[in-house]
């Protein structure tokens, strides 16, 4: 029996890490290197090795029904025509789908939001500097880089990245929430001293994140530090086409995820329309979401894998994998990476849609030039003016564990990884007297749990997770902690 055989992009981050599927004629995926693959060199994280966990086929389903994929985009026409509609599309697709997306919108006179809120606190001209970062390969030619991300945990593939510019004689500061082994200096220093003590220069690359759930003052203060040292800066992005989707859908006015919940919650949101984007997955605490989304009148998903959100949504327009589709992504370094699918089962589906809508129809050449002209953008050198900014407080609470989130590809598909622990310092163990065997009970408003933990070299109060827990009501959640 021969397979198809896919040549695609992780879908884990923005890296754009190449790769191949292949799938045989029972269905079955696997993964092969792609040793051409620009970004990676035929490398892949364990996120990428377990990708074909990741495909799971989505359904078409009407009020829970299974029905033709005709169907459920006549009755979603039927339920979104004169309706005032939010839509949601982080990324976790092609440019060209994301575009027809965006079209939709149009018709709809509504904008897709990308749910990365940050982009509406910051001024339109600092919008390609967090959008577009430096190419990878500068990241190795640099003399020293600032860490703001924990790369092994968060984007892996950069690690080799940093790894080859320390060959090359850089150095590399880590200012993040614990020690790194690949730093050569491991800082937790107040941030107002950055400019001061981290020795950057226009030589240098800072690295950082942007995500749903990123502190908006927090970036501002990356850009500040970019401004000032002149280092060039790459902010990392956990999908796979982030960049594309800000581009396509211009970055200003967009709502942010945790601003369509409260929405959702408040009730001026009635009706969301998503395209590969699960709020369930992405809002930190899975339970919250999910009772919030039941709020809604109308919950339309367009999707092409199974996720928690499709089994409460009133329709799923299921469109084929994300490995099949013939389209092109962005990765953070602004490459254009295509697919080698041909199918356009979701194009063709929201080419229906917009006309059944009253819009126009779309075809997948048109869409692919179109995002050619359009978004095809390079790095630009910070062209803004110091901002003002004012970063949240995380510092330990007098009595209390602040939790945090390691964000990382696992945490942002809710897929299962084996980080069943929190990490904490050798000064919480010994006061909270933790012994051999013993685990740690975490208290939120949103209740108790007990976990393992593991002993990291880290500042004081602070309780990291790799993995989504029940207790988090945030990106960060102040918790009481003992030992039992
Ligand atoms: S998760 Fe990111 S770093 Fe890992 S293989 Fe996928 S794209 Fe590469």
């Amino acid at each position: 029996m021969i397979g198809n055989v896919y040549q695609t992009v992780c879908p884990g981050c923005n890296m754009g890490c190449g790769l191949y599927i292949r799938e045989d004629d029972e269905g079955a995926l696997a993964v092969d290197f792609m040793k051409s693959s620009p970004a990676n060199l035929g490398k892949l994280c364990r996120f990428g090795m377990k990708l074909a966990h990741h495909y799971l086929k989505a359904t078409s389903m009407v009020d829970g029904k299974e029905v033709s994929i005709e169907d459920a985009i006549k009755a979603a026409s039927d339920k979104l025509k004169g309706t005032d509609v939010t839509m949601l599309g982080v990324g976790n697709t092609t440019n060209e789908e994301s575009l027809a997306f965006s079209k939709i919108a149009d018709t709809l006179g509504t904008a897709v939001n990308t749910g990365m809120g940050v982009y509406s606190e910051l001024p339109t001209e600092c919008h390609p500097t967090v959008g577009v970062g430096i190419t990878l390969d500068d990241i190795e030619s640099a003399n020293r880089i600032a860490l703001f991300v924990d790369p092994y945990v968060q984007y892996p593939l950069l690690v080799r990245r940093i790894l080859a510019a320390k060959k090359n004689g850089a150095s590399v500061v880590s200012v993040g929430w614990k020690d790194l082994h690949l730093a050569d200096e491991n800082r937790y220093i107040d941030p107002d001293l950055y400019e001061s003590e981290l020795g950057l220069d226009s030589e240098s690359v800072i690295i950082a994140d942007v995500h749903p759930n990123t502190d908006p003052g927090w970036v501002k203060r990356m850009l500040n530090l970019a401004l000032k040292t002149q280092a060039k800066i790459l902010f990392m992005k956990p999908f796979v086409n982030a960049t594309g989707v800000d581009l396509l859908c211009k970055g200003t006015g967009q709502k942010g995820i945790s601003e369509i919940m409260d929405g959702i919650n408040e009730g001026s949101i009635k009706t969301l329309v998503t395209l590969n984007s699960d709020p369930i997955e992405l809002m930190p605490n899975s339970d919250a979401a999910a009772e919030t989304l039941k709020k809604l009148d109308n919950l339309v998903v367009i999707s092409s894998r199974d996720s928690p959100v499709n089994k409460m949504a009133d329709i799923v327009i299921a469109t084929e994998p994300l490995c099949a589709k013939a389209g092109s992504f962005m990765n953070v370094e602004g490459l254009l990476l295509n697919n080698s699918g041909e199918s356009t089962t979701g194009i063709d589906a929201m080419s229906t849609l917009s006309q059944d809508l009253g819009g126009e129809a779309m075809d997948y050449p048109n869409l692919h030039n179109n995002v050619l002209e359009s978004i095809v953008q390079k790095y630009t050198k910070p062209k803004y003016k110091e901002l003002a900014c004012e970063v949240l407080d995380i510092g330990p609470v007098e009595e209390k564990g602040n939790l945090i989130y390691l964000f990382n590809p696992f945490m942002w598909f809710d897929e299962p990884d084996d980080n069943d622990f929190v990490m904490v310092n050798m000064n919480m163990v010994n006061k909270l007297g933790l012994g051999k065997g013993s685990m740690i009970a975490l208290t939120s408003d949103a209740g108790t749990m007990n976990i393992r933990y593991r002993v990291e070299d880290m500042p004081d109060g602070l309780i990291l997770t790799a993995k989504k827990l029940p207790v988090a009501t945030g990106w960060t959640t102040i918790v009481s902690t003992e030992a039992v």
